[in-house]
């Protein structure tokens, strides 16, 4: 809490009450808010754990008789434009403020109330604060076949984890953790002594609730120690290369009984020799000779389970794709994609002497000029114009 707090802050707003509310009203207003914004209600709430905060500093500057009256007469003075523009610059506060020894209110309450009383920053915070588990990051390199089919996979994964002598509960085996006799095991206190002590984590347990009588000598009673563990988990069928796969709670663990963090997998999924894979669906380009293009054939389709026979029909061009329906990749939500096979239409480099005669019969039968005859146009065009 800064010096300017007294003129920034509308205390009785944050409470919501008027500025002549009793201090029953106030009372129960503020254990209102309190019961409902309390962390151990709300955990992991930062917007609850800030509201909190200034509910509990309003509270503790209008529960008190005596520093209600200098708010007041504060915000009175800010009202009434004593300090020029309103601002809360300090530079302006010469004349104005006859009524209020300057010295008592910023050097005496607030100097000595800053030293003296509990803020609440985390800063203040004993080191045996419960804490989150970092999130941890992992790279997993899969095979094809691998990723096309689902693994269980374990991962190697450095850094904090539950201690292996306490089991993470930082209590000496063989005894346990007692719930806090300062909080009541609500690892929070509240006190009325000086202006900035009304509430803060639990020094006695660190804001836990729990107590540990006897700590692990292994991890000093934190209940976690950084060594490499291991994480089984099952990968899906059909992960994609760069898949990016969050596994809650498997991070690093959380210290004095604070949540674990998570960990995130990043998948590579090495290519195959044949197929690739757009999205659900998988590719394989298919090599045929001129004769099974010009004449069709039967051909034998490797899929990632057993061959399919493909109909390809007389006349088809290189570069035509067939669908092949569910034989491409497993799809997150049950089923498959298909498998896309692009015919590549071979032509011979080298010919036997019978082949070439062949050819050279077929191509004395076939009229180039029909095949080329839109170019013919456009070239005939051309010269007239
Ligand atoms: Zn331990
Ligand atoms: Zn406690």
């Amino acid at each position: 809490m800064s010096q300017r707090d007294y003129f920034e802050k509308d205390y009785y707003a944050v409470l919501g009450v008027t500025k002549d509310a009793s201090q029953a009203d106030i009372s129960k207003a503020y254990r209102k808010l309190a019961r409902d914004l309390h962390p151990d209600s709300r955990p992991n709430d930062a917007e609850a754990e800030s509201r909190f905060k200034e509910v509990s500093e309003a509270y503790s500057v209008l529960s008190n008789a005596e520093k209600r009256k200098e708010y007041d007469q504060v915000r009175d003075m800010v009202g009434a434009g004593a300090f020029g523009g309103g601002g809360p610059g300090f530079g302006g506060f010469g004349g104005g403020a006859q009524n209020i020894n300057i010295e008592d209110l910023f050097g005496g309450l607030f100097g000595a109330g800053t030293q003296g009383g509990g803020s609440f920053t985390s800063s203040r915070r004993a080191a045996s604060t419960a804490r989150r588990g970092r999130d941890v990051e992992t790279d997993l390199r899969l095979s094809f076949n691998d990723a096309m089919a689902g693994v269980t996979t374990t991962l190697r994964v450095a850094g904090r984890a539950a201690c292996t002598v306490c089991g993470g509960s930082g209590a000496q085996p063989g005894t346990v953790p007692v719930t806090c006799p300062t909080c009541g095991g609500a690892g929070v206190t509240s006190s009325n002594q000086g202006l900035f002590s009304f509430s803060e984590p639990c020094t006695t347990c660190g804001g836990s609730g729990r107590k540990i009588t006897d700590p692990c000598t292994n991890c000093r009673g934190s209940g976690v120690e950084t060594r490499t563990r291991d994480v089984r988990t099952r990968i899906p069928a059909g992960v994609r290369n760069g898949a990016r796969i969050r596994l809650k709670g498997k991070g690093e663990a959380g210290a004095f009984g604070g949540p674990p963090g998570d960990l995130f997998v990043n998948v590579h999924v090495e290519p195959h020799e044949l197929f690739g894979q757009r999205g659900d669906n998988l590719t394989l380009r298919m090599p045929v000779t001129f004769g099974e293009a010009a004449l069709g054939t039967k051909l034998t389709i490797p899929t990632l389970s057993e061959p399919v026979t493909l109909k390809v029909p007389a006349g088809t061009e290189s570069g035509k794709t067939f669908r092949v329906k569910g034989k491409g990749a497993p799809r997150s939500g049950g089923g498959r994609g298909d498998l896309l096979v692009t015919v590549d239409v071979a032509v011979p480099r080298k010919l036997t002497k019978t082949q070439r005669k062949l050819l050279e019969d077929f191509a004395a039968t076939d009229d180039p000029s029909a095949l080329r005859a839109h170019l013919d146009r456009v070239a005939a065009n051309g010269q007239e114009g």
